[in-house]
């Protein structure tokens, strides 16, 4: 399907194959280049000298709809000519082939593959994905201006319900400081939480702050949802925010949510993994102090304290992997 400004971004990512889709094109008011499936950049014919070089990723796991319609409504309004962009935009659909079939991935979670992980998994068909993405990515920023802002937000909904329904991951920022009026921002847009990762981690997030210097985020925007059954008034928040971000208008800010840091990983060694909690509970939950969080043969697990909080609990995981984090708050 040719891309004009009649067939959406999103449903031309799903129509086209790898070699099949428009290379440019010219609107009114900016040129779209498209740079492969599911990746377009937009940028303003009149485009101010410093405006914000914006990376803005939805659907890098196929189940997570409502971001993906977030960021396709806005595109649309983009190229009709209904939202003035007055930044550079790159758009990204992370995974097409795993939205067409509303899965969240087909071998491997892709969001486990970046900063050069791929290389180790190059018989999943999510590893040529997110090395495209790299790509993509570290082209998009060494094109960009020295001096402007580089933002990276990649939109995700989680698969459990979560004490804070809308939160904030920061990925390792080594060395650098992280931006607290970005957090401020993320306040403005509902965020109700911040996460600060303490170690390197083979996200896109994490990919495009260590690789590209962006202030780079993992937005975790509600519950996933198949295409159709999203409630999108439940983001109208990053919606505007968004929006206003792309417009170049006044941002809306607000005091900076709850901070939080990564403690440690609960790594499943083995099939003798217990997680110690219901299978329903809730992403930030409080784990009593002396609590078995979980047991492994002759790992323990326990609580220590200091109003720690379980995060993604996931004992599913093949044995090696993440099936947890704990989590503690920090002082802001
Ligand atoms: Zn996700």
């Amino acid at each position: 399907m040719p891309f004009t400004s009649h067939a959406d971004f999103l449903s031309a990512t799903l129509a086209c194959t790898k070699t099949d889709f428009p290379a440019r094109s010219t609107l009114t008011q900016l040129r779209l280049t498209w740079h492969g499936p599911g990746i377009l950049e937009l940028t303003p014919h009149a485009l101010a000298q410093n405006a914000d070089q914006v990376l803005i990723s939805a659907g890098i796991h196929g189940n997570e709809t409502a971001p993906v319609e977030v960021l396709n409504a806005i595109l649309n309004d983009i190229i009709a000519g209904r939202l003035m962009l007055k930044v550079r935009l790159l758009a990204i659909l992370g995974h097409p082939e795993a939205l067409q079939r509303g899965e969240r991935y087909l071998d491997y979670d892709m969001n486990r593959l970046f900063a050069g992980a791929h290389r180790q998994h190059a018989q999943a068909r999510e590893a040529a994905r997110a090395a495209e993405l790299e790509h993509a990515a570290e082209r998009f920023f060494a094109t960009s201006p020295a001096s402007a802002r580089r933002l990276h937000y990649d939109l995700h909904t989680a698969i459990r319900d979560s004490v804070f329904e809308k939160f904030a991951i920061v990925p390792f920022m080594h060395q650098r400081a992280c931006d607290s009026e970005q957090l401020a921002w993320l306040a403005g847009c509902d965020v109700e939480a911040i996460l600060l990762h303490s170690a390197p981690a083979a996200t896109f997030s994490y990919h495009t702050s260590f690789h590209c210097h962006a202030s780079a985020f993992t937005l975790e925007l509600g519950k996933a949802q198949p295409f159709g059954q999203n409630d999108l008034s439940r983001f109208s928040g990053i919606a505007q925010g968004l929006r206003q971000l792309l417009a170049a208008q006044a941002p809306k800010l607000a005091a900076c949510p709850p901070l939080f840091r990564a403690k440690y990983n609960l790594v499943k060694h083995s099939e003798a993994f217990r997680l110690n909690l219901d299978a329903q509970v809730e992403n930030f939950t409080l784990l009593p102090d002396g609590y078995l969080i979980a047991e492994d043969g002759a790992t323990r697990y326990v609580a220590q304290g200091g109003e720690e909080r379980i995060l993604f609990p996931n004992p599913g995981v093949k044995p090696g992997l993440r099936a947890g984090i704990v989590i503690e708050p920090v002082a802001a």
